[in-house]
């Protein structure tokens, strides 16, 4: 109902516009044609006049004919010339000869070549005088002619115009409606689509629009890159829970069958210590896995659980590959090339996790007696951290989906992880406002390229 009131309202409002124009229009060109008759009433009068007058003045007879001839005596007829109606008076405006329509014209002033409008009866019309100089007395010639108003063609055009407005607005209320509802025609489907998806959760039901390059086709762009980025976005979590679930799943049927053996089967305390071993690795497993899920998910929606502050991260990264030399297994080597005195807007905690992360996996991958090489250094306005191994590297398969959560690459099998551990790095590289790149060749190594917006250091 709500569409059909809003085609309505276009529909009314387009031809409310439309017949506020057409009158416009209407009075405009009204207005110009009158002016342009009214100019050629005047053009007409005088041309009239002065030929009469031409006439008069050049025959001195004639003259006298007109001055003594009186109104009786006159040939009326003559005295009508292209709708010009002339009137003679003598020299003191008493009338001679001619075509006298109203009384009121002799009363009016008499001035030679003037032009002067005058109302007679509700009717107005046009004098025009012309003074024609004789000794034997002057005679004044007075010409009449109805103004342009008082012509019938006028009143007709204007009855005309004013007749074809209900028609205009009839027309302009249909194709008003027919217009509307053709433009407002994607957007129905914009909103059909919408809450077809909002009933049947449908996300990949697309807009079918034709890109015609307008607004209403760019919306409908808008929207399918809407659905389309939700479910990418519905999908990747779907994907998460059921990979999260899954991993929990093992060590808890781990831990409950080595339960069950040590309550039912172990005989000596060997086998019991045996069975808690077993339960312990897989707790700790679990722990680690519901820590890291917990730090993604606080990153995530940004609860303000890990505030940035200034920090020295050259300490820090020197703390973290010393400690990782402790641990670091297959005698591989930290080398480290750590510019002093770096700062950056970081968080400390999430920082020392990210580059253990690296680290972790610059040993797991990286290949007997190898070599890993942490450099820190300023580059301009930012802070360059790069974290090298000469492992076995990423194949190329594998590279464009390394960040993924859960993912892990063929180079990973038989070793221990989850495959969280670069997702967790880019998360927090990104909540730190930096960003992140990995270039790798197989069998060569692995090289991940850090970049921080540089604090100024405090002296
Ligand atoms: P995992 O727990 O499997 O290490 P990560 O998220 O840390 O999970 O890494 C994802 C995948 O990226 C790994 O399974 C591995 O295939 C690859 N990878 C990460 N770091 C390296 C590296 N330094 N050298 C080679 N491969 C790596």
């Amino acid at each position: 109902m709500k569409r059909s009131k809003f085609k309505m309202r276009i529909t009314i409002w387009f031809s409310l516009a439309l017949l506020v124009m057409c009158l416009f229009m209407g009075a405009v060109i009204i207005s110009l044609y009158r002016m342009k008759m009214e100019n050629s009433v005047l053009d007409n009068l005088q041309v009239v006049i002065d030929e009469c007058a031409k006439m008069i003045e050049s025959d001195t007879e004639l003259q006298q004919l007109l001055r003594e001839s009186g109104m009786d005596t006159a040939d009326n007829s003559g005295f009508l010339q292209d709708d010009v109606f002339l009137m003679i008076y003598r020299e003191d405006k008493s009338r001679a000869c001619g075509l006298f329509l109203y009384e009121e014209t002799d009363a009016l002033p008499f001035e030679d070549r003037q032009l002067q409008k005058a109302e007679a009866d509700h009717v107005s019309f046009w004098l025009y005088d012309r003074y024609i100089y004789s000794e034997e007395g002057g005679l004044w010639l007075r010409g009449l002619q109805y103004s342009a108003a008082e012509m019938g063609d006028i009143l007709y055009t204007l009855r005309d115009v004013f007749l074809v407005f209900p028609f205009v607005l009839i027309f302009a209320l249909l194709g008003g409606y027919w217009l509307a509802g053709r433009f407002l025609r994607p957007v129905t489907q914009i909103s059909r689509t919408a809450e077809e998806i909002r009933r049947n959760g449908d996300l990949t039901k697309r807009i079918e629009i034709k890109d015609s390059g307008d607004e209403i086709s760019a919306l409908a762009g808008t929207f399918n890159g809407m659905f389309q980025k939700l479910a990418e976005n519905f999908e990747a979590e779907r994907k998460f829970s059921s990979n999260a679930s899954h991993e929990l799943r093992t060590p808890v049927a781990v831990i409950l069958a080595q339960c069950e053996y040590a309550l039912g089967n172990a005989d000596n305390t060997e086998e019991l210590k045996e069975a808690l071993e077993v339960i312990r690795r897989q707790g700790y497993r679990m722990s680690r896995l519901i820590e890291t899920l917990l730090t993604l998910t606080r990153i995530e929606q940004n609860t303000g659980y890990y505030p940035l502050e200034k920090a020295n991260v050259s300490g820090l990264a020197e703390d973290a590959c010393r400690d990782m030399r402790l641990s670091a297994e297959q005698g591989i080597v930290i080398e480290t090339d750590i510019e002093d005195g770096v700062y950056a807007e970081i968080n400390p905690q999430l920082f020392c996790l990210m580059l253990d992360n690296l680290l972790q996996n610059a040993c797991r991958y990286g290949r007997e007696n190898g070599k890993v090489k942490v450099i820190l250094r300023e580059k301009g306005d930012e802070i360059e951290l790069k974290v090298a191994d000469d492992g076995i590297g990423i194949g190329e398969r594998d590279l464009p989906h390394i960040w993924e959560r859960f993912y892990r690459g063929g180079n990973s099998r038989g070793k221990k992880g989850m495959g969280l551990g670069l997702s967790l790095v880019q998360q927090i590289v990104r909540y730190q406002k930096g960003r992140i790149t990995v270039s790798s060749t197989a069998g060569e190594g692995t090289e991940f390229c850090i970049i921080f917006e540089k604090v100024r250091e405090e002296k």
